[in-house]
């Protein structure tokens, strides 16, 4: 069997899931939204099957949603990109990073990642034989050590893996720190893996494509889901836009990974990638709301709040809140504890460390913010009531 893949702990999201149904909590720890997406594309999938869309999608996805996809890169960034050949249709972003580290990285490559990062990431990387190279983000401003993530570039690197906004820490990562990042990818001959799931999920900070930057359009691969811009998660339908020499070797591997993804669920997604702009502002100023709904509360009952600019996710200093609270209790053990004695769960944020290396915080907790108002209200009187 596979040494990497035995020695891999069950994911942090399944299993605080599991922890969280057997105790009656309320899980604010995996990031999924509990309104439905827009129902009229329920509607068109659920028409697509009636009409007879069950059989295999083309490879590289179904060309409407191709043309939504390029279309709302020229609406929302101004890149104009070629339907046929730059973009592909994955299962999830999760299949998309995967087939785009795949064509990426040859053993012994290294990878640039920013801590905390998205839980994927590394077991990928290290399952294709290449070596991630960390940087962390500086708590409480999430700032970005910019000599560190200099250093980490060498002349093994291939790329970087930007997450902008990002999961778990909400940041979005600003004009000037994107032409940082430019200028170290474009200097090592690299590229950089953009995970823009939360690319809609803004409160207030613009969220700039390092594809738009300034030679930056043959070095990146950006990534989209339609689970986080459509608030349906399990629909797991990806979209990738990428030059289209690097596309057409991604394409490769996702020829070999999925093949191909439920074209009910693409022909939805593609009504979706064109729906109005107010759609996707009401989409944000939705969620802004419940971000504000939980940071408020949490800081009155004596949380430091982080900052988050944008996705589903804020972080909260778990340390002096409460007599219970004591320094000695890790992220995770206050995160089961909670869970069990209020009924409120949420995820560890050591959990987007590598657990191999020392000097991950341990005194931070993400909570997912994508519920009703009134779950996060009951969430924050479990928490009040418990403290
Ligand atoms: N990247 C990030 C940063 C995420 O938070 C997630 C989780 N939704 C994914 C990728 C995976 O997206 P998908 O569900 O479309 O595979
Ligand atoms: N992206 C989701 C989160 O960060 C989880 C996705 C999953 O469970 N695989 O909570």
């Amino acid at each position: 069997l596979n040494h990497q893949l035995t020695q891999l702990p069950t994911t942090i999201f399944t299993v605080m899931s599991a922890l969280a149904s057997e105790h009656g909590a309320i899980n604010l720890g995996q990031g999924f939204p509990d309104t439905e997406g827009p129902a009229h594309l329920t509607e068109v999938a659920a028409q697509a099957l009636q009409d007879g869309r069950n059989q295999y999608a083309p490879l590289t996805g179904l060309p409407e949603l191709r043309e939504a996809v390029a279309r709302s890169n020229a609406r929302f960034y101004g890149l104009q990109i070629d339907p046929a050949r730059e973009v592909i249709v994955t299962s999830g972003a999760t299949e998309g990073l995967a087939s785009s580290l795949a064509a990426l990285l040859n053993p012994g490559d290294e990878v640039v990642v920013i801590e905390p990062a998205y839980d994927t990431y590394l077991p990928m990387i290290r399952l294709l034989g290449a070596v991630p190279k960390l940087v962390r983000l500086t708590p409480p401003e999430w700032s970005l050590p910019r000599d560190e993530l200099a250093a980490a570039f060498g002349p093994k690197t291939k790329a970087i893996i930007l997450n902008s906004p990002m999961n778990p820490v909400g940041k979005v990562f600003s004009e000037d720190e994107l032409q940082f990042i430019a200028g170290l990818v474009a200097q090592h001959d690299a590229y950089a893996l953009c995970d823009e799931v939360y690319e809609h999920l803004t409160f207030g900070a613009r969220h700039v494509p390092l594809m738009t930057l300034p030679g930056m359009r043959e070095r990146c691969v950006r990534i989209g889901s339609a689970g986080k811009s459509f608030s349906m998660t399990g629909w797991k339908v990806g979209y990738i836009t990428a030059p289209a020499a690097l596309a057409a070797v991604i394409a490769k591997a996702h020829q070999n990974l999925a093949f191909s993804t439920a074209p009910n669920l693409q022909r939805a997604v593609a009504v979706g990638l064109d729906q109005d702009t107010a759609y996707f502002e009401t989409l944000a100023s939705d969620m802004q709301l419940r971000r504000d709904i939980l940071a408020s509360g949490l800081r009155e009952m004596g949380f430091s709040v982080l900052p988050c600019d944008g996705t589903y996710f804020l972080t909260a200093n778990i340390r002096g809140v409460g007599e219970l609270m004591t320094g000695a209790e890790t992220d995770l053990e206050w995160s089961r504890r909670m869970t069990v004695e209020a009924g409120v769960t949420v995820i560890p944020v050591s959990a987007f460390y590598d657990g191999a290396l020392p000097g991950a915080p341990s005194h931070l907790v993400r909570f997912a913010f994508c519920k009703k108002p009134i779950i996060l209200e009951q969430a924050l009187t479990r928490l009040r009531d418990r403290i």
